[in-house]
């Protein structure tokens, strides 16, 4: 309560404030407005005319002219001679003839001003409290979308069906006293579809949909945003059930850094307003809450709480399979004989987003020309207008050296992993980005157990450093990339509880490090090891090393490949 009329006291102070600074700039200009200006008599006027001694004259109709001459900048005045030729006379003398308005009206001018600044501010505070981009009727003002309209992407979408059936029949789920998630993150690069996603969810449960972002929020006065969200929530509950979507979530719940307790006022209050609604509404009410983020490890912990946003779905970069789809669907209604196939092989790093603007570039190019037909022409065409448009934007660039060296790093990393630990799973590699990895990624699941041998340990290592290995091997020592930082950060880790914290250095001993401050022993202990373990890593991918061409090659022609895929290139 006590905080709320704080924040009150803070708008008013804003809008003083604001007010006064306007204030003092009209004064401002009303004083340089009103310097004393000599006044020159219309007879020595005529005079410096003749001799060509004026240079600019503004004519008003008022009492006063002023005039300045050749020499000096300064303004004069003389008396207005009310003449009806006396503009051409002027101008006959070469001089230039400016119309004033004659002296600046100030009431009209501060009238104006005052006028305007009330529509700012009544503007200013109705789009704050209405959640801007919600249509009254969501319902109807919004096209409904469906999965039909997402191509690609299986998994995400089979990981939130459950979400829609929950929606459609809420009744149904509790029955069985079963919690649905409130809240789930969709977390993805720019463009691959999370907004789409969250239509589609509403889209296909029949429910309203309310969309609002989070850097909506930011520069709001305090208060406001935490009204918004309340308005956002009490609107979508009178609508019974709802899909509420917030875009840029990670505006609102940025992570906190150390000791910035203070942080950002406004910032705080709609981010609890948010999760104060949340817990607030009952089990089964058919709302969820569902965040777009291209960032989720810079999220709050706060909001990854039970109860809260409590399923994160990743939305991919689509691969070749995703993208051909993709193609096809936004081709659909279009005349195209391009050859989508070869679109989708050349369109690497595309998002969903970039290969709906490619086809619509190559859209407006057919149209321009009409031919009739969109071609592989227009196609190429637009391929460059696409990929300069995001160029700048994110780093899109389709480079084919890139992805070679992300193939090997990958290649490296799930030939490690198949090679020394054999127990685990090598579900997927990739050389797709993901809004987690850097490059591609190779997921290796060990087995679920209670200890790890110290084998075990150098095994994660080797794993983990296999990627740079691949890079060394393959295209020189001079040649190596920062992809490995992550790497590198993994295996530092393991490296540092090998030895300071479960004792298997034997020249460290049975030591625990984290009680013993800051040690050059362990440092140099580490380091020891893992040079050990990267001349190991490298001499294992060199005797293997055909094995490592062949998971590399399938990777830049299929991009994904799974663990039978992988065996069967092993073998
Ligand atoms: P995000 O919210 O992840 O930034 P959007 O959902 O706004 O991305 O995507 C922008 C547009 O890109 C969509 O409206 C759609 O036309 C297209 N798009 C993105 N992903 C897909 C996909 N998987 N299938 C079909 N179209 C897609
Ligand atoms: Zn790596």
């Amino acid at each position: 309560m006590v905080k709320n009329r704080d924040s009150r006291n803070f708008n008013i102070f804003g809008v003083v404030a604001i007010l006064a600074a306007l204030v003092a700039v009209l004064v401002g200009v009303y004083m340089r407005e009103r310097q004393p200006i000599q006044q020159i008599s219309f007879g020595h006027f005529m005079e410096s005319l003749s001799r060509g001694e004026i240079a600019e004259v503004t004519l008003s109709d008022q009492a006063h002219i002023r005039f300045r001459f050749e020499a000096e900048g300064l303004q004069y005045m003389t008396n207005n001679p009310r003449r009806d030729t006396f503009k051409e006379e002027l101008l006959l003398s070469n001089v230039a003839v400016l119309e004033g308005a004659g002296s600046i009206n100030w009431q009209l001018i501060i009238i104006l001003s005052i006028v305007v600044a009330a529509i700012v501010f009544t503007r200013r505070k109705s789009n704050a409290l209405a959640p801007a981009t919600v249509a009254i009727n969501p319902a109807e003002a919004i096209k409904k979308y469906s999965f039909a309209d997402m191509a690609g992407n299986e998994e995400a979408k089979e990981s939130v069906a459950d979400v829609v059936d929950f929606l459609a029949n809420p009744e149904k789920y509790s029955k069985y006293g079963a919690r649905m998630p409130r809240g789930l993150i969709l977390h993805g690069m720019p463009g691959t579809g999370k907004t789409l996603m969250a239509k589609a969810m509403a889209g296909e449960a029949e429910v309203p949909f309310y969309a609002v972002s989070g850097s909506d929020f930011v520069q709001m006065y305090v208060g406001v945003g935490a009204a918004r969200v309340r308005e956002l929530f009490k609107k979508a509950r009178a609508s019974g059930k709802a899909v509420i979507f917030i875009d840029e979530i990670d505006a609102l719940g940025k992570k906190r850094s150390n000791g910035t307790s203070g942080g950002n006022d406004e910032r705080d209050q709609t981010l609890n307003a948010l999760l104060t609604e949340m817990s607030g509404f009952t089990e089964n009410e058919g709302i969820v809450v569902v965040a777009a983020t291209n960032r989720l490890d810079t999220l709050d912990d706060a909001l990854l709480r039970p109860g809260r946003f409590d399923r994160q779905v990743e939305v991919a970069m689509p691969d070749i399979n995703a993208r051909r789809q993709i193609l096809k669907l936004h081709g659909e209604n279009k005349p195209i004989i391009a050859n989508l196939e070869k679109w989708a092989r050349d369109t690497v790093f595309f998002s969903g987003a970039m290969l709906e603007g490619l086809i619509n570039e190559a859209a407006i190019l057919a149209a321009k020309e009409g031919a009739g037909h969109i071609t592989d022409n227009d196609m190429e065409r637009a391929y460059y207008i696409t990929l300069a448009g995001y160029e700048k934007k994110d780093r899109t660039t389709l480079r084919q050296q890139e992805r070679r060296l992300t193939a090997y790093h990958e290649a490296g990393h799930a030939l490690a992993a198949k090679l020394v630990t054999p127990e685990n799973t090598v579900a997927k590699v990739t050389i797709i980005p993901s809004s987690k990895g850097v490059g591609g990624f190779c997921v290796n699941i060990p087995p679920e157990k209670m200890y790890y041998t110290k084998q075990e340990l150098e095994q994660q290592i080797i794993v983990h450093i296999a990627g740079r290995c691949a890079e060394e091997l393959v295209f020189g020592s001079e040649n190596i990339t920062t992809g490995a930082s992550n790497d590198i950060e993994k295996a530092t880790r393991v490296a540092k509880r090998y030895i300071g914290q479960y004792g298997m250095c034997k020249e460290v001993g049975l030591l625990d490090m984290r009680s013993m401050g800051r040690n050059a022993n362990l440092i140099q202990s580490c380091k020891r090891m893992m040079d050990q373990l990267y001349n190991d890593t490298l001499q294992l991918l060199s005797d293997n090393q055909d094995k490592l061409e062949a998971i590399a090659l399938a990777l830049l022609e299929k991009e994904t490949l799974d663990e039978a895929a992988l065996d069967l290139l092993i073998a």
